[in-house]
């Protein structure tokens, strides 16, 4: 969503690498997890241990409240500040069923 964000171009890379070679997107992600998996078993533990569930939605969170449902308030309280979203809810609606497929994903660690 950030301009200049280059990540949509890897996708296109990878998706056309996939078109090619069907199963290469699978192999990639399984042959990085194999590889790098024991580099990352220590920070793991400690983030699952850091981990409750989130007040509202009851998903792990490493706050009271996960990033997705700080999020959908945040969007939440500015869709009912902008006039169009007022005069048409579906917009808001819609930019909510889009929310709702986002993933949750844990802060990145400080050191
Ligand atoms: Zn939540």
């Amino acid at each position: 969503m950030a301009e200049g964000n280059r990540h949509l171009g890897y996708k296109d890379v990878l998706n056309a690498i996939e078109d090619r070679s069907p199963g290469a997107k699978a192999s990639f992600l399984f042959g990085f997890l194999d590889r790098a998996h024991d580099r990352f078993v220590d920070d793991a533990d400690d983030e699952r241990a850091a981990l409750r569930e989130c007040a509202v939605c009851g998903s792990p969170t490493t706050g009271d409240v996960c990033a997705f449902c700080r999020l959908r308030d945040r969007v939440g309280a500015e869709a009912a500040a902008v006039p169009s979203a007022r005069a048409k809810p579906e917009l808001a609606t819609a930019t909510m069923s889009a929310l709702d497929s986002v993933v949750d994903v844990a802060p990145p660690r400080r050191r």
